[in-house]
């Protein structure tokens, strides 16, 4: 039986992901894993490569794109249209992402599908997909306004 480092298990969650859709686990990959594993807020790829200091760049790409393919890792495109990436095992969702602390909260589930589909059958246009970020102000930030005020 192959040793394998301890990783924590949201790592292993990533690894058993790629190992499921037939892809190895390869050191680079682990070592993207447990750092993205390790991550309590979205980052950017530049973030992860500089934290990966290891790790060629392109090598930190095709990981964080693979990643993304087997869906543990989403896509959280900021207001100012910069695109970071957060480990999610959730499957199709959406965010609340607020605009002043940048903390992004997944949303369970997805209420917009039908809509589209409607929105789309009225054009003759065959829905394969969307992607629907929410921008606005979170709870706390808005109880702390309160409290200043
Ligand atoms: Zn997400
Ligand atoms: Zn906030
Ligand atoms: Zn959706």
């Amino acid at each position: 039986m192959a040793t394998r480092k301890r990783m924590s298990p949201l790592a292993e969650q990533i690894l058993e992901a790629l190992e499921e859709r037939g892809y190895r686990t390869t050191e680079p990959r682990r070592a993207v894993a447990q750092v993205v594993a390790n991550q309590d807020r979205h980052f950017t790829a530049e973030e992860l490569r500089q934290m990966l200091p290891g790790l060629g760049r392109a090598t930190v790409f095709r990981s964080l794109k693979l990643l993304v393919d087997v869906g543990v890792l989403c896509r959280v495109l900021l207001e100012d249209g910069a695109l970071h990436y957060q480990m999610s095992l959730r499957g199709h969702h959406h965010h609340l992402l607020c605009v002043e602390c940048g903390i992004s909260q997944d949303l369970t589930g997805c209420d917009i599908e039908d809509v589209l589909t409607q929105t789309s059958d009225r054009h003759g246009f065959e829905l394969s997909g969307h992607w629907l970020e929410v921008y606005g102000r979170c709870r706390d930030c808005r109880s702390k306004e309160a409290v200043s005020a």
